[in-house]
């Protein structure tokens, strides 16, 4: 009984999730139409980074105590932010609150996950309508650990995405390939088909909610930072992407983060690419004034 009920829930969940699904890839052929207006886009852009303003989101991970993230906030509020810069510090989910009311104007918060629908019976899950609630503006989601740790697919990151914001929740959405996917030469293959699946499930409006943060698996957390040509290459080829498959005004507007062991002292370099718009830091977020560094990296951006 218990099985049957679960399988009636998730088959309307799927239901309703397939319609959503159906009606967002009528929009995306309807833009790649659209798009063929526009193909002189890149041959006529000298920059094709987007117009938005860098942002730079610390993902606190799962670390950090009372005691230290009270420090990790005194130090983050009286570090001088000079540059004109977005900031999102996403920390461990039991602390969100209690730094959201420490932390001053311009840092803002994101939760690390969302569940992928409505809440309910999901024990340990967080649902985006809490998120909002709590008022928590940004959820960062298909980070690569709980894609490989968790088994969260590029199809059941989309559904999240989607559902994150019609709920009113904005979406840092990771892509990313590993090292043995790069070393086969398969490192666009493996970000557009991640972006395919959220771009299946998303209208060409929601990207306006939405920041991609490209981060090399092989570079997270292990202190091998990708080169900024290498950054800049598949950055450049994500927008291309984006021109190609959602619209050009989508990929002249969208902002692609860079993430994997960006620190205070490769940040100012990898600012300077033209399609770098801000970083997703893991490690060095976890350092009050590393971070304060690479948030003021932004004076950089070209
Ligand atoms: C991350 O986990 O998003 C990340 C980029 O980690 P790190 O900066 O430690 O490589």
């Amino acid at each position: 009984m218990r099985k049957g009920l679960s399988n009636t829930r998730t088959e309307q969940f799927f239901t309703q999730s397939r319609r959503t699904i159906y009606n967002n890839k009528y929009n995306s052929k309807r833009s790649a139409t659209n798009n063929n207006k526009n193909k002189s886009f890149y041959v006529n852009a000298a920059k094709a980074s987007s117009g938005g303003k860098f942002v730079v989101g610390g993902n606190w991970k799962c670390n950090g105590s009372i005691e230290s993230i009270e420090k990790l906030c005194a130090t983050l509020n009286s570090g001088k932010i000079t540059a004109d810069v977005e900031i999102i510090c996403a920390p461990p989910m039991v602390y969100i609150d209690r730094v959201q009311s420490k932390l001053k104007p311009p840092y803002q918060v994101a939760a690390q996950n969302c569940w992928v629908g409505k809440g309910g019976a999901f024990t340990g899950e967080v649902s985006a309508e809490m998120l909002k609630d709590a008022n928590i503006p940004w959820v960062i989601l298909g980070h690569s650990e709980r894609r490989s740790l968790c088994g969260e697919t590029n199809e059941f990151v989309g559904l999240k995405t989607k559902y994150a914001l019609d709920t009113g929740v904005k979406v840092v959405a990771c892509i990313g390939e590993s090292l043995a996917q790069r070393e086969a030469g398969n490192t666009l293959k493996v970000c557009f088909a991640q972006l395919q699946a959220i771009a299946d499930c998303v209208s060409e409006k929601d990207w306006d909610n939405i920041i991609i943060a490209y981060e090399p698996v092989w570079a997270i957390g292990t202190g091998k930072v990708a080169t900024p040509e290498q950054a800049q290459d598949v950055h450049a080829g994500v927008r291309k992407w984006m021109s190609e498959n959602v619209s050009a005004v989508v990929a002249s507007k969208v902002r692609i983060q860079y993430g994997g062991s960006v620190n205070a002292g490769n940040c100012d370099e990898l600012a300077q690419k033209p399609d770098i718009d801000g970083f997703l830091v893991g490690g060095a977020s976890l350092d009050g004034d590393a971070f304060v560094k690479i948030c003021n990296s932004a004076a950089h951006s070209k």
